[in-house]
């Protein structure tokens, strides 16, 4: 799964690439990985995985089960051109918005809270930038999809879902698209929810321990190179991540609720549950000693909140209709509002019910991707004030999510 970032940059010699480029870079990515999940996974357990494009403009991807429980899995990604077109143009705006800020403006100094000003990693240029960038995101959501197959979330959502166990099982999950979502209601919308966040759960797992194969691997970064890289390639990672969930989200803020309704989460919500993930996990593997990377868990942070701030300040600046700042697309931390708290309450319980399941169908894929809720999180949600008495009555909001 090297291809993704090692060996795209040769070829191309401009700064810019036509649709059609992007739809060929994208194929070669994707189509390395799916070469390479075969060979290591699926063509051991008899099965096969395949890739496939669309042509409809549809900013989306899905997951297709071709195969019956128990029978060596068949399974199949889809992505639409549209949406890698879009994830690139995304980038490419970000990267030149980016460069745009005018020194020492007020935008400018609000970069002064992480030590400097420096808003795109110095170690790549400019076609680096958004290859890197939309390589990253895109591998993300092929990742994601692939953690909806490797737990069977159809075969999931058919037996936890109302009809329980009698609706025939859903072959195909669909991402990213509005105009797809359901409305599920009632625990059809919490355990589509839940698949949602642990299909999210495995594509950060799966990204972050390909990102570090990828800066330990001395043909592509020595090692006196590889904290400016894995930070650039991190940052970068934060960048693509917020892009695709603003997009996702739309052009007007979806606040924080408690009601568990349609079948995907709120996007800003996704959103700050899987920045975390991805420098808790590059920490946890610096201190195991996996990896021998010397970014700090402060630095990690520094680096993913600098990146969120970069993306809503694109977003909020350039697509919204007041196109100024919009602090409410930003992230906030997950555990500052009372309305994501309540959220995750049933959701927490619904995934203790489905996890021993999962477990059972699950056929490939590290421990370290089961999505899990430790002791002081648990207790932390299970404390939430919601009568609005304590310090955290305050922020809930009635806003529904529907994207
Ligand atoms: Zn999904």
């Amino acid at each position: 799964m090297e291809g993704g970032w090692n060996k795209v940059a040769v070829r191309i010699w401009r700064f810019w690439l036509e649709d059609i480029e992007i739809y060929e870079l994208a194929s070669r990515v994707l189509g390395d990985i799916t070469n390479d999940l075969n060979e290591t996974t699926y063509v051991k357990v008899g099965g096969e995985l395949t890739f496939h494009w669309r042509t409809e403009k549809i900013f989306g991807a899905f997951a297709s089960t071709l195969s019956e429980v128990g029978k060596p899995p068949n399974h199949r990604i889809t992505m639409h051109y549209e949406f890698v077109r879009q994830v690139w143009r995304d980038a490419e705006d970000l990267c030149k918005f980016l460069r745009s800020i005018p020194k020492d403006s007020d935008t400018d100094k609000l970069y002064d809270f992480y030590g400097d000003r420096i808003k795109l990693p110095k170690c790549f240029n400019d076609l680096e930038l958004v290859q890197n960038m939309f390589v990253a995101t895109i591998t993300w959501v092929y990742f994601h999809e692939i953690g909806h197959l490797m737990q069977e979330h159809g075969v999931i959502r058919a037996e936890f879902g109302d009809a329980h166990g009698d609706a025939a099982q859903m072959t195909d999950v669909h991402d990213f698209e509005a105009s797809n979502d359901k409305r599920l209601v009632g625990r059809d919308a919490l355990v589509s929810h839940v698949t949602e966040l642990a299909a999210d759960f495995e594509a950060t797992h799966f990204y972050v321990f390909e990102l570090l194969r990828h800066v330990t691997n001395s043909d592509y970064v020595g090692d006196e190179q590889r904290n400016e890289v894995l930070a650039g390639l991190m940052y970068l990672m934060v960048c693509g991540l917020s892009l695709l969930f603003l997009r996702f989200n739309g052009n007007l803020p979806i606040l924080p609720t408690a009601v568990i309704e349609g079948s995907h989460p709120n996007p800003l919500t996704r959103l700050e549950i899987n920045v975390p993930q991805i420098y808790e996990n590059l920490d946890l593997i610096r201190k195991l000693g996996v990896v021998n990377h010397s970014i700090d868990r402060k630095q990690l942070v520094f680096i993913s909140g600098k990146a969120a701030l970069s993306a809503t300040l694109y977003w909020s600046m350039t697509k919204t209709t007041a196109q100024k700042f919009d602090d409410r697309f930003l992230l906030k931390g997950l555990l500052s509002s009372s309305a994501v708290l309540q959220y995750l309450q049933p959701i927490v319980r619904c995934w203790d019910e489905m996890s021993p399941r999962i477990n059972e169908i699950r056929r490939f894929g590290s421990p370290l991707g089961l999505m899990n809720f430790t002791d002081l999180f648990r207790t932390r949600i299970a404390g939430v004030i919601t009568w609005g008495k304590g310090p955290e009555g305050k922020t809930s909001s009635s806003s529904l999510p529907d994207a």
